[in-house]
């Protein structure tokens, strides 16, 4: 398995958090702890969509990518509430998260729509950051791989193997998400090389090798460089350490090996 065949990309996810007066310290904190990140990995931060226009501007000349947590499915029109890949665009934002599973559990959100979500992030520049992964209950019957492997399968549906170049994949067992419970390094491998064997059936051998495959759930700056340093997680999707500007970069810096 060759790592340098692929870009290793730490995420943070901001969840619902932060305000507009705290992202310029944020970012200048950040950045000045990753000196010369971008030689060994890219960094992003998801904010919510009314932080986004404030995040890239902070973020401008830094290198650090922006992206939404979410998008709309539809090019436009009447979905009140909703944003566009275009509107996200418009902004510069450069990501987008589609199917977290706090989008899933709450609002709803199925295999099919994370699947028309990509594809539509897809006929814009965006870049998507797919989450897939598997409850306690699912895990514990034993079914971890079927789904994952369905999941995986049913959000690249009509991807064609040009535009997986542009998709990140995010193995984010849901029972490790927000709960401090962190899947060890060897089964978090486990799950991400299934997902890369996966994406080597539906493609071949060169798109599997090709394709970022995150980990995400409770990844800290105690555990990711265990985490990172297993051959098939190439990077991180972080939530609650990415509020904080020395844990996440201390992530960051663990990415460099
Ligand atoms: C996430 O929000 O995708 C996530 C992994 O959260 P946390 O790191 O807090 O578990």
């Amino acid at each position: 398995m060759n790592k340098n065949l692929r870009k290793t990309v730490i995420a943070g996810n901001w969840k619902m958090n932060m305000l507009a007066s705290e992202v310029s310290a944020f970012a200048d904190k950040l950045t000045g702890l990753i000196s010369g990140y971008d030689k060994w990995c890219d960094v992003v931060i998801c904010t919510p969509f009314v932080l986004l226009p404030t995040a890239v501007d902070a973020f401008e000349s830094t290198g650090v990518g922006v992206g939404a947590q979410n998008m709309s499915m539809h090019e436009s029109g009447a979905y009140t509430g909703e944003v566009s890949a275009a509107q996200l665009c418009d902004i510069n934002a450069g990501y987008v998260i589609i199917g977290h599973s706090e989008r899933r559990e709450y609002y709803g959100e199925t295999d099919k729509s994370v699947n028309e979500k990509t594809l539509a992030a897809l006929k814009s520049p965006l870049i998507p950051i797919v989450c897939v992964g598997e409850t306690l209950e699912q895990r514990e019957s034993g079914i971890t791989f079927d789904l994952v492997s369905l999941q995986t399968k049913v959000a690249l549906l009509g991807v064609s193997k040009e535009q997986l170049k542009r998709v990140i994949i995010a193995y984010e067992p849901v029972w490790a998400i927000g709960t401090g419970k962190t899947a060890t390094p060897e089964d978090a491998e486990e799950v991400c090389r299934a997902i890369r064997s996966v994406v080597e059936s539906v493609y071949d051998k060169e798109a599997a090798d090709g394709v970022s495959i995150l980990y995400g759930g409770s990844m800290n700056d105690k555990n990711a460089f265990d985490l990172l340093s297993q051959p098939d997680i190439d990077g991180g999707l972080i939530g609650g350490a990415s509020l904080k500007p020395d844990a996440f970069a201390v992530i960051v810096n663990a990415a460099n090996q």
